[in-house]
């Protein structure tokens, strides 16, 4: 299976995009983020961010933007949070490796604040790019700066988390941020991680049935 990193060879052929228009566009948006400064971010970045996954992948993930370890590695969720993600998955029974992992914009927002709405706009095109060319079952939308960003109808992701969501043909479900969960470490039946394995446990059989 094709794993693109950050920008990787784009001769390398992505045999398992649906088709050949979608590789087009995958392609070619990802040679394009790799120069983009189309926002202020561009500015203080080290790397660009684009995604890392497979790209025939029955799940993916977005957060809200690259923190400094992924700005440092151009690769999406490698320090603490991704590291919880990744055991998050794995409580599960799920790899990591198969699943697409991105976020709402590419570069890093300096000192990890959130993205700025006219950042996050600038930056929609690569994500609706991804969206589409690699056709996920469903999406799972790290905290509330993901789903504000990407729902049409948010309210908080206390209320929402766990929900599944259909919009536009595509399912999505909000999910506690792994950052939110490094600071409330509780496992007690109730707490976010608890509610959170709860929820990932819901993934999982929504693509099951969905195989
Ligand atoms: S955050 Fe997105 S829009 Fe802004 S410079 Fe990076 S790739 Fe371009």
């Amino acid at each position: 299976m094709y794993i693109p990193s950050l920008f990787d060879d784009l001769e390398n052929p992505d045999k398992d995009l649906k088709n050949d228009s979608s590789k087009l566009k995958f392609n070619s948006a990802l040679l394009e983020a790799k120069n983009c400064k189309k926002c202020q971010l561009s500015l203080t970045r080290n790397n660009v961010v684009f995604g890392e996954g497979p790209t025939n992948p029955e799940i993916m993930v977005i957060g809200e933007g690259p923190g400094e370890m992924e700005d440092l590695q151009g690769i999406p969720f490698v320090g603490k949070a991704g590291q919880l993600l990744t055991k998050i998955f794995e409580s599960v029974d799920l790899k990591r490796e198969d699943i697409y992992i991105t976020n709402v914009v590419k570069c890093r927002p300096p000192g990890n604040r959130n993205p700025l709405p006219e950042e996050v706009e600038a930056c929609r095109h690569f994500l609706q790019v991804q969206i589409e060319s690699l056709k996920p079952k469903i999406i799972v939308l790290l905290g509330a700066v993901a789903c504000k960003a990407i729902l049409k109808n948010f309210s908080s992701i206390t209320k929402m988390r766990g929900e599944l969501i259909l919009q536009d043909d595509q399912c999505f479900i909000p999910m506690f941020h792994p950052s939110y969960l490094l600071r409330n470490a509780s496992k007690k039946e109730g707490s976010p991680r608890w509610l959170t394995w709860k929820d990932m446990q819901k993934v999982k059989k929504f693509v099951e049935k969905e195989s």
